[in-house]
C-alpha cells in the first residue's frame, strides 16, 4: 500500500533542516521553494559532494546544497559556462576550426583552438568574438546533459580529434584521468552537452540552465599554448576570458587586472631596459642587462652582507654533477620530471645539471667530522639551479628554467632547532622588510598524513618549533594541514605587495630524510654520534622571482638605493653642460649614481624620458644654478620642482634618502 508521501523526495540541508518536495523536482525546485533571492543566484547544486546541473532530479535522502553565483564555486560554474559559449561563437565564426579544452583557471577561464589554415587569432578578433557570444546569450540556449558510450562519443566527434583524443584517453585510463583534462571528462564515461542542434561540447559539467544566465564576462587575450603543454604536439590558439555574477564584479576584476598589466614585470623589464629573454638561448632563460644587472647586484650584495653578519659561512658548488649525488638524495626518484636530460660523458657516466643546491652543500658539511661546537652550521651560496619547467608554465622571471636561489642549508643539534628558527625567521622579515616588503602571513605546512619520514615525535616537535617561531613574529600564522612534503614540514612567507597580490616568497623547510640518506652526524658533548637536523631556507626564494615581484610591487619605480640611475642631471643649455658634469661628479664622490643627459633636445623631452624611465631625480641646471651652485630638483612622482636648492644639501639629502632606503614618495609622506 503506498504512503502517504509516496512519490516525493526528502532531502537535507546544509543547516540540518529537510525539505519535502515532489518526485522528480530538481535542484532549480528546491531553489525555488527556498525563496526568490536563492532561485536568482543558484547556479548549479552539491548533491551528495557531487557538483551537478541544477536541472538533475533530486534523489529521496540526498544532501543538497545550492551553489550560487558568487560563490567561488559559482563563478567557476559560471566561468565554464561561458567557455563553452566561446567555443560555439568561435565555431561558428571560424567554420572548420577545431576546439580542444575550456577549463575555469584562477580568475577566469580559456578555451584552445586550432584554426583552419594555420591561422592566428589577433586582440583585434575578440570584439567580434564577444558579440557572437551576447548573441549566443540572447538565444538562451539551454545546457542539455547526454551520457554517451565511447563509441557514440568518437562518432559524434568524429572530425574533432582533441576530443577524440580525450575521449581516447578516458576509454584506455579505465580509473584515471589526467587532471588537466578532469573538467572535460570523468573517468569511463563520456558526457556531453548540447546547446543547440549545431554545438555540443565535451564536458562533465555542471553548467548553468541556459545560456541567458551568462553574460557579465569579457574576452581579455590571445596567447599560443601547446596541445597538452607538449612543444610536439600541435600548437593552439588560446583564448582567455573572465566571467562574474554582476557588471560591478566585473569591472572591479577588470581595473585590477588593468593595474597588474601596468605592472607586469616582463612588459617594465623591457621598457626599462632590464632584462630580457633571448629566442638564441630558450624558454625561460633570462639575460640580464646592465640596468638589471647593478639593480641585481645591489639586491645581491645587500643580501650578502646580511648574511655575514648573520654568521653565514659562503659556499660555492659546481652547476653539474654525477648521477651518483642525485640517486643518493633521492632527487632521480621524486623530482626527475624538474631535471634537464642528462648528459653522458666519459661514455659511462650520466651528469645532470643541478636542479637543487641541497646535496652539495651536504657533502660539504660531511667532508669531515663535525662536532656539536660547529652547531648551527649555516652554508649560504647564491646557487644557480636549472629546473625543466613545460614551456607552458614558464613565465617571465617568476617561472624560469635556469634560476639562482639565495640558498642556505644550516644544520642544527635537536636541542637547538626552536632556537634557531625564531632567529631565522626575524632574520628573513628584517631583510623582507628592508626591500620596501611589509605585509606579511606565515603558512605552516604540517605532516601529510599517508606517507612521511621521521618519527611522529619529531614532527610533533619540529611542526611546533616552527609554530612557536611563526608565532613569536606576531603574523598572522594560516595552517595548511596535511600540506608538508613528505620530509619535513615547512613555513612559508607570503607578503602582499602593493595591489594586493600574496606572493610565496621565503620557505624555511626542515628535512628529516636527506641526513638520514646521507648518514649525517656530529659528535655531541657526550662524545657520542648524533644526527643533525637540517633546514633548508630560501630568503628571496631565487634572486630572478624577487626581481620581478620588486619590478612589479614598485611598478619599475625602485627605491632610491635600488634605482639603477639615482639622479640624472640636465643641463638648460649645452653652455650649461660643464656645470652638469660638476653635479654628476659631487654626487659620484659621495657614491651615488648619477649621470648627464646632455642638452641635445629640449629640457622638457628629457623630463618626460626620465619620468618614464622613473627615475627618482631629475635635477635641472641652468644660469642660476650655474651662479649660485644649486640644482633644480624634479622628484619623482612630485606635482612641481623645487628650485634653487644648493648642491650639497641635495647631495646629502639623497645620501640620507639612500642609507635609509626611502624613495622620493616616501620622503614627501614623512
Ligand atoms: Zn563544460
Ligand atoms: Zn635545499
Amino acid at each position: 500500500m503506498p504512503r502517504d508521501d509516496a512519490g516525493a523526495v526528502s532531502v537535507r540541508l546544509p543547516d540540518g533542516s529537510r525539505r519535502t518536495l515532489p518526485a522528480g523536482a530538481t535542484a532549480a525546485d528546491l531553489a525555488t521553494s527556498l525563496g526568490p533571492e536563492l532561485a536568482r543566484d543558484a547556479v548549479a547544486a552539491e548533491v551528495d559532494g557531487e557538483l551537478v546541473d541544477l536541472g538533475r532530479p533530486l534523489v529521496d535522502g540526498a544532501q543538497v546544497r545550492l551553489v550560487v553565483a558568487g560563490s567561488e564555486e559559482g563563478r567557476e560554474v559560471l566561468r565554464h559556462s561561458t567557455a563553452h559559449v566561446l567555443a560555439q561563437a568561435v565555431l561558428r565564426l571560424y567554420p572548420g576550426a577545431r576546439y580542444a579544452i575550456g577549463p575555469p583557471i584562477e580568475d577566469g577561464f580559456y578555451y584552445d583552438f586550432e584554426l583552419p589554415g594555420g591561422r592566428h587569432f589577433s586582440d583585434d578578433d575578440l570584439p567580434r568574438i564577444e558579440a557572437e557570444m551576447r548573441s549566443i546569450i540572447g538565444e538562451a540556449q539551454p545546457f542539455v546533459r547526454e551520457e554517451r558510450s565511447i563509441d557514440e562519443g568518437l562518432a559524434l566527434f568524429a572530425d574533432q580529434p582533441f576530443k577524440r583524443e580525450i575521449i581516447e584517453q578516458v576509454a584506455e585510463a579505465a580509473g584515471r584521468v589526467d587532471p588537466e583534462l578532469a573538467h572535460e571528462v570523468a573517468a569511463g564515461t563520456v558526457t556531453t552537452y548540447r546547446n543547440s542542434e549545431t554545438f555540443v561540447d565535451l564536458c562533465r559539467g555542471p553548467h548553468v540552465p541556459s545560456t541567458d544566465r551568462l553574460g557579465h564576462f569579457a574576452l581579455t587575450r590571445v596567447a599560443g599554448a601547446y596541445w597538452r603543454g607538449d612543444e610536439r604536439r600541435p600548437q593552439l590558439q588560446r583564448i582567455y576570458g573572465t566571467a562574474f555574477e554582476s557588471a560591478e564584479a566585473l569591472a572591479e576584476h577588470l581595473r585590477r587586472l588593468e593595474e597588474a598589466e601596468r605592472r607586469d614585470h616582463r612588459r617594465l623589464g623591457a621598457e626599462l631596459d632590464l632584462f630580457s629573454f633571448p629566442e638564441e638561448i630558450g624558454s625561460g632563460l633570462a639575460v640580464f642587462h646592465p640596468k638589471g644587472g647593478l639593480v641585481r647586484r645591489i639586491m645581491e650584495d645587500y643580501a650578502r652582507q646580511r648574511h655575514v653578519d648573520a654568521g653565514y659561512a659562503f659556499v660555492n658548488t659546481p652547476h653539474v654533477t654525477k648521477s651518483d649525488l642525485f640517486e643518493t638524495s633521492g632527487h632521480l626518484e621524486w623530482f626527475a620530471e624538474g631535471i634537464f636530460p642528462p648528459m653522458e660523458l666519459d661514455g659511462q657516466h650520466r651528469y645532470y645539471l643541478k636542479p637543487m643546491n641541497c646535496p652539495f652543500h651536504i657533502l660539504i658539511y660531511a667532508s669531515r667530522q663535525r662536532s656539536y661546537r660547529e652547531l648551527p652550521l649555516r652554508l649560504f651560496e647564491f646557487g644557480t639551479v636549472y629546473r625543466y619547467e613545460k614551456s607552458g608554465v614558464v613565465h617571465g622571471l617568476t617561472r624560469v628554467r635556469g634560476m639562482t636561489q639565495d640558498d642556505a642549508h644550516i644544520f642544527c643539534a635537536r636541542a637547538d632547532l626552536a632556537d634557531e628558527l625564531r632567529s631565522l625567521l626575524a632574520f628573513v622579515l628584517d631583510v623582507l622588510r628592508d626591500f620596501g616588503l611589509e605585509d606579511f602571513h606565515l603558512e605552516l605546512s604540517t605532516r601529510p598524513p599517508d606517507k612521511a619520514v621521521g618519527s611522529h615525535e619529531e614532527w610533533e616537535e619540529a611542526t611546533e618549533a616552527l609554530r612557536a617561531a611563526g608565532e613569536a613574529m606576531g603574523l598572522e600564522l594560516v595552517l595548511d594541514e596535511g600540506g608538508g612534503a613528505f620530509y619535513g614540514p615547512k613555513i612559508s612567507v607570503q607578503a602582499r605587495d602593493a595591489i594586493g597580490r600574496s606572493w610565496q616568497l621565503s620557505t624555511v623547510q626542515l628535512d628529516f630524510q636527506l641526513p638520514q640518506r646521507f648518514d649525517l652526524a656530529y659528535v655531541g658533548p657526550d662524545n657520542a654520534r648524533h644526527r643533525p637536523v637540517m633546514i633548508h631556507r630560501a630568503l628571496f626564494g631565487s634572486v630572478e622571482r624577487f626581481f620581478a615581484v620588486l619590478l612589479e610591487h614598485y611598478a619599475g619605480a625602485f627605491p632610491t638605493w635600488l634605482a639603477p640611475v639615482q639622479a640624472r642631471v640636465l643641463p638648460v643649455r649645452d653652455d650649461h653642460g660643464p656645470y652638469a658634469a660638476e653635479v654628476a661628479s659631487a654626487l659620484a664622490a659621495a657614491g651615488l649614481r648619477a649621470e648627464v643627459d646632455p642638452a641635445s633636445e629640449p629640457v622638457g623631452a628629457r623630463i618626460r624620458r626620465g619620468r618614464l624611465e622613473r627615475l627618482p631625480y631629475l635635477l635641472v641646471v641652468g644660469d642660476d644654478d650655474v651662479a649660485g651652485k644649486t640644482v633644480g630638483v624634479n622628484a619623482r612622482g612630485a606635482a612641481a620642482p623645487e628650485r634653487d636648492v644648493p648642491l650639497a644639501t641635495f647631495v646629502e639629502r639623497l645620501a640620507e634618502e639612500v642609507a635609509a632606503k626611502s624613495s622620493p614618495e616616501a620622503v614627501r609622506r614623512r
